[in-house]
């Protein structure tokens, strides 16, 4: 059995197909213009293959309520042709197969709960901080969605003293994406993260607001261990700071496992997204619409 895997992020699309070991045979990578020429390529790509069920994770917001007349929308987007496209539709209308309909976050936890760093565990709480920040919750092999996916980036949060950066998020300025985010990072220190990397102060701040972050959730979730991926958290040394600064805020309220093993990067790198489509296709499969 073969199955197709869509990244779909908003600058890049990247489609692959893998086989039931999750071992990706073939992929391609398409860059983001407007859908039609964007998906073209990559109907032409799986065409080749005798795929048995695809995997989209998508940047959005996107529409995951199945009861929805915009399921399978991609929502608000910035970007205008991409806004309100039937991304699931298009595909429904190419492909008789089962076709499984996510976030790109929910994808990447997916996969990280399955193979990656949360591998045995019952429930893990995914972050990416990047471009921006998003999260997903797994649960019992379950993606939390309710009325719609979480949107965990835009968590409201505790602004530091000492920090005198307004904030980016055109929605509400300094929510957590709007203070910790890649843009964020180089918006307030006038250089990107990566340029950064001997520069404490910058990481003792972005731990600060990531903590907070990481407090809230387990507070909300209680899950069992926590995933951090995306560009922002190539800086390995935040991870000690973050699990400092946590376990602070915390203040022992409620019990965790050994910090060390609950917040931890990701196992698959920069894969945890395209493998997170081809495990939701495989487990799509015998469903008419996964999740
Ligand atoms: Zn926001």
């Amino acid at each position: 059995m073969l199955f197709g895997s869509i990244e779909a992020g908003g600058t890049k699309f990247i489609a692959a197909v893998g086989d039931e070991q999750m071992k990706i045979i073939d992929s391609i990578t398409v860059p983001t213009t407007k859908p039609e020429e964007t998906l073209e390529p990559i109907f032409s790509f799986f065409d080749q293959y005798s795929i048995d069920a695809i995997g989209v994770g998508s940047f959005g917001p996107i529409d995951v309520n199945e009861d929805s007349k915009t399921f399978g929308y991609i929502t608000s987007t910035p970007k205008t042709s991409w806004k309100n496209f039937n991304f699931f539709g298009s595909l429904s209308k190419h492909y008789d197969m089962p076709i499984a309909w996510t976030t790109d976050v929910n994808a990447a936890g997916y996969a990280e709960s399955v193979m990656g760093n949360a591998k045995g565990t019952q429930s893990c709480l995914y972050l990416t901080v990047g471009t921006g920040i998003g999260g997903g919750f797994i649960n019992q092999g379950h993606i939390l969605n309710a009325y719609s996916h979480p949107e965990m980036g835009h968590l409201l949060i505790k602004r530091h003293p000492s920090d005198t950066f307004v904030g980016n998020c055109p929605f509400h300025t300094d929510c957590l994406e709007g203070m910790a985010s890649g843009p964020a990072v180089e918006k307030r220190w006038g250089k990107k993260g990566i340029e950064l990397a001997d520069q404490p102060n910058v990481w003792e701040l972005e731990a600060y607001y990531l903590a907070q972050a990481l407090v809230s959730y387990t507070l909300i979730l209680r899950p069992e261990r926590i995933i951090l991926g995306g560009g922002i958290m190539k800086q390995k040394q935040i991870f000690q700071l973050i699990r400092e600064q946590f376990e602070q805020m915390l203040k022992g309220y409620v019990a965790v496992p050994d910090l060390d093993t609950y917040i931890q990067p990701v196992g698959l790198n920069d894969q945890a997204g395209i493998i997170g489509g081809l495990l939701l296709a495989e487990k799509s499969i015998g469903k008419i619409k996964a999740l």
